[in-house]
């Protein structure tokens, strides 16, 4: 927030576009098909919970109910007050900030904070989303979660972001089976149990239809 708070200060312009921009990309996204084999995996039972880094709300657009977003959903607000956070469906999240970027071309700052959607204690809130510098969320729950896994998948992540690149290490510590998804080489190897190289959209599926064939 912070940084966003520099940005609009110093440009307001840049925050504009920054949000026009934000707007295009949140309203054409949907979720692949590794989202929703994901979903199925926990449907079937299979799959305990999924640690995302990711705050874009596919996971539950696909169906996903146990989703630990570490860095926060991008449409969730907090109250800077009291803590308290509410959740917008994507369509009255983007009509809310369509009408947050038509004040900031009329006004100011100022009028952008008034904008956000106040809580029941009176207080402001803010987007819900981890920003640079802060801390990321729920990672005594990841590690709880995670600890005798049988099997931790990782999917699209090279594992250079600290703490939650830590995660499947816990899991790998705790005995589970590894097995990386990525397009490229990781940070993972030395856990590695399989590395199954190609983009998660179409691994993923393809591993949910070799699971299916056991069951
Ligand atoms: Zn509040």
């Amino acid at each position: 927030m912070q940084g966003i708070i520099e940005v609009v200060t110093r440009s307001p312009e840049k925050l504009i576009s920054f949000i026009n921009d934000t707007i295009a990309t949140l309203s054409k996204a949907s979720p692949n098909p590794a989202h929703f084999a994901i979903a199925e995996m926990e449907r079937l039972g299979l799959l305990d919970a999924v640690i995302t880094q990711n705050v874009d709300n596919l996971h539950q657009l696909a169906g996903s109910e146990s989703v630990i977003e570490l860095h926060g959903n991008v449409y969730r607000f907090k109250c800077t007050q009291c803590g308290e956070r509410m959740k917008f469906s994507r369509h009255d999240f983007l009509e809310f900030l369509g009408r947050a970027v038509t004040g900031l071309t009329s006004h100011s700052f100022e009028n952008l904070i008034e904008a956000m959607p106040s809580c029941k204690c009176g207080g402001k809130a803010r987007l819900d989303i981890v920003m640079f510098g802060e801390q990321v969320q729920m990672i005594p729950e990841s590690y709880r979660r995670i600890e005798g896994a049988k099997v931790v998948l990782i999917v699209g992540t090279s594992g250079t972001v600290y703490p939650a690149s830590e995660i499947p290490r816990y899991g790998k510590k705790s005995g589970a089976l590894v097995i990386d998804v990525n397009p490229r080489e990781t940070f993972y190897a030395d856990i590695d149990d399989y590395f199954l190289k190609g983009p998660a959209g179409a691994v993923i599926p393809q591993l949910m239809e070799e699971v299916r064939a056991l069951l």
